[in-house]
């Protein structure tokens, strides 16, 4: 079912044929009894991973605003040791990140063997945000695409999986979750005056992530367009194809050291 979620390679995406509400005949129970089982799958897998310390995981997350990247992570990652998850929020580039390469402090926070790290914005606000507001000349964020490809080529020969999520909410839901920001007082610091404009532009973010989902989308970092209006199935469906990747995965515990059996702990 999740792998439903992943375009093939070089097909061109076109977001409006993929959906954002999850209508079929599977249910918040079913999804919720099969969660509580892939959480536990996801705990145990996350030990061995951290254990053999010879791969790690970068997950990278992406949505509008409102999108559901902060509930992601605090649902998928519910059971797992925080210790051995590191996550990173990226924001407007601080000056001294300005004045280096748009990788220069991504590179600095990719997981290291034996870790899982999450990625809440990414590299990809320089091809979204970067590119929808003219921040920088159209022919400096054409070459990004290629340098991203290269960029996570290297870092998948460098013993990291990575997955790229897609959270892929309609304009309608987004209005939704934005009101109810603003009508809850437990939710109004959620909400941004400057969310507004960036709705503003909703067709030509479509435009920008049609061509990060298409151009970006490679066989050893995929992408998946997850259809996160409803968000019990969105957190089932990052959860299932995380599971599925880290048992692919296989990570091993590191065989004990010689002679433990002979091991008598003195009083
Ligand atoms: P979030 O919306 O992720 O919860 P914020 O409200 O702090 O967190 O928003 C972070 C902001 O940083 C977003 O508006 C995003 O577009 C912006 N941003 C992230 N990376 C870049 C970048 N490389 N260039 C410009 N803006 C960026």
């Amino acid at each position: 079912m999740s792998h439903h979620y992943h375009p093939d390679p070089g097909k061109e995406v076109r977001l409006k044929d993929y959906i954002t509400r999850f209508e079929g005949d599977f249910d918040k129970d079913e999804a919720a009894a099969e969660e509580a089982e892939l959480e536990e799958r996801l705990a145990n897998l996350q030990e061995r991973l951290y254990a053999e310390s010879k791969q790690s995981l970068l997950v990278v997350l992406q949505a509008m605003d409102a999108g559901g990247k902060d509930g992601t992570i605090k649902h998928v990652f519910d059971a797992v040791n925080p210790q051995g998850v590191r996550i990173t929020s990226f924001k407007v580039p601080t000056a001294e990140e300005l004045v280096h390469d748009f990788l220069w402090r991504i590179h600095q926070h990719t997981p290291p063997k034996g870790y899982i790290g999450i990625f809440n914005r990414s590299h990809y606000e320089d091809v979204l945000v970067v590119r929808v507001n003219d921040l920088v000349s159209k022919s400096v964020w054409k070459a990004r695409y290629d340098h991203i490809n290269n960029f996570e080529r290297l870092l998948v020969d460098s013993g990291t999986r990575i997955l790229k999520f897609f959270l892929h909410i309609s304009k309608d839901e987004q209005k939704e979750r934005f009101q109810d920001r603003l009508d809850r007082p437990d939710k109004r610091w959620k909400f941004s005056m400057g969310d507004l404009p960036v709705r503003e532009k909703w067709d030509d973010y479509m435009e920008a992530y049609e061509d990060v989902l298409t151009r970006c989308n490679t066989e050893y970092a995929p992408w998946y367009i997850i259809p996160a209006d409803r968000k019990w199935y969105r957190n089932y469906i990052v959860t299932k194809v995380i599971v599925e990747t880290l048992e692919a995965m296989n990570p091993q515990f590191p065989p004990a050291e010689e002679g433990l059996d002979k091991v008598v702990i003195p009083d």
